[in-house]
């Protein structure tokens, strides 16, 4: 097992207080029906429903990300990269603590992702 118990309650401590300030900055922008309305979609996804969709705004797409690392911060799976299945590094999960991947998987996505970009705009 990669994480102690402490990095593991601290990378809680800190999807928790990211959770907050999204939550806040949701409800700031677009008024306290907007939270709820993304609580709902988010608990739709967790039962398996898609609704990728309609989670196009970014902070909403984050705090998807954020609760997602909250439900799975206590679990074996949690700190592996879901791509190459390696360690990520503590120091890159106290800046994401929603990160899923490694640093080179998610540069040779991004990489991927520019390159696609490039070929559409061409
Ligand atoms: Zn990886």
């Amino acid at each position: 097992m990669a994480l102690t118990t402490g990095q593991r309650a601290l990378l809680e401590s800190l999807l928790l207080q990211r959770l907050h300030e999204l939550q806040r900055q949701i409800a700031l922008h677009h008024g306290d029906s907007r939270v709820t309305h993304a609580q709902e979609l988010l608990e739709a996804r967790d039962a398996g429903r898609d609704v990728d969709m309609a989670l196009s705004n970014l902070d909403l797409r984050e705090l998807g990300d954020v609760s997602l690392a909250l439900r799975r911060v206590r679990g074996d799976d949690y700190g592996l990269c879901a791509d190459c299945g390696g360690d990520i590094a503590f120091d890159r999960l106290r800046l994401e603590p929603w990160a899923l991947r490694c640093i080179a998987c998610e540069s040779a996505i991004e990489t991927r992702q520019r390159r696609q970009a490039l070929r559409v705009s061409l």
